[in-house]
């Protein structure tokens, strides 16, 4: 009987011992879920740019917002300078990487989405564009190729005529190198000094710009600057200039592979 009552304690001593236990664990997770929730809430802020659009900024710190709005001024500034308008409503977000409802494609630094007028730059990117160590100089330049995108997409929005992926990259990249710090842009242009402009528009083609994109983006900006700047990009948005059709020298066409 003493010994029944003595198991009996000690049972119960260690079910008493496992529900503080658990209480103590089910409180610390909470607390550090708490923790980091704070964090999270404390440190993302939605803000916007001061003027006459509407441009919706997710952000940390005001270096952030500033970075975005600056962007977008120079990008609208750009557009505005060829006659074109990018979207007055747009929204742009720092994020650490991709967000899980996102399907598309992303590239190492952020994306576009045309459908919500978003752009997505990431904070940091364990690439190094063009030989280059990432900084906010870089993040800046790549914040401008994606709101390029945007109002690249929304210009050709109900044109007849739509320019091929690689068109679209040609103009991003080649706007994205002009917008640049100057110092950076140097560096780079030094870096790839022996990659000439094109000499036919057709080697703007989806081969060479998936074969090395920085390359390309290079080889974009100096044809860019080789036949005329802005003057270029407002004549290829307005259809004045028709790029050439590619023909390609295998039997089986990019779209017929099966994948
Ligand atoms: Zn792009």
């Amino acid at each position: 009987m003493f010994l029944m009552q003595k198991l009996a304690r000690t049972r119960l001593l260690f079910v008493k011992r496992d529900v503080v236990a658990a209480a103590t664990c089910t409180a610390l997770v909470g607390c550090v879920l708490l923790f980091f929730l704070g964090v999270a809430v404390a440190a993302e802020q939605e803000g916007r740019c001061t003027g006459p659009s509407e441009v919706a900024v997710v952000y940390e710190d005001a270096s952030e917002l500033d970075a975005a709005c600056r962007a977008v001024a120079d990008v609208r500034g750009y557009f505005a300078g060829i006659g074109l308008e990018v979207p007055s409503k747009l929204a742009v977000h720092f994020a650490d990487r991709a967000g899980a409802d996102y399907k598309g494609h992303a590239t190492a630094h952020g994306y576009f989405d045309p459908l919500r007028s978003l752009v997505v730059i990431y904070r940091l990117s364990d690439t190094e564009p063009w030989k280059q160590s990432w900084s906010p100089h870089l993040l800046g330049s790549f914040m401008r190729h994606e709101i390029v995108h945007l109002a690249v997409w929304e210009v050709l929005q109900g044109s007849s005529r739509q320019l091929r992926r690689e068109w679209h990259e040609f103009i991003a990249y080649a706007l994205q190198l002009d917008m640049m710090n100057p110092d950076l842009r140097q560096r780079i242009l030094t870096a790839y000094a022996d990659i000439d402009p094109a000499k036919d528009l057709a080697e703007i083609n989806e081969f060479s710009y998936g074969m090395n994109p920085q390359v390309f983006a290079v080889m974009a900006f100096k044809t860019y600057r080789h036949r005329g700047a802005a003057e270029f990009v407002r004549r290829l948005l307005n259809a004045e200039i028709i790029p050439p059709p590619f023909s390609y020298p295998f039997a089986v066409q990019p779209h017929e592979v099966q994948r």
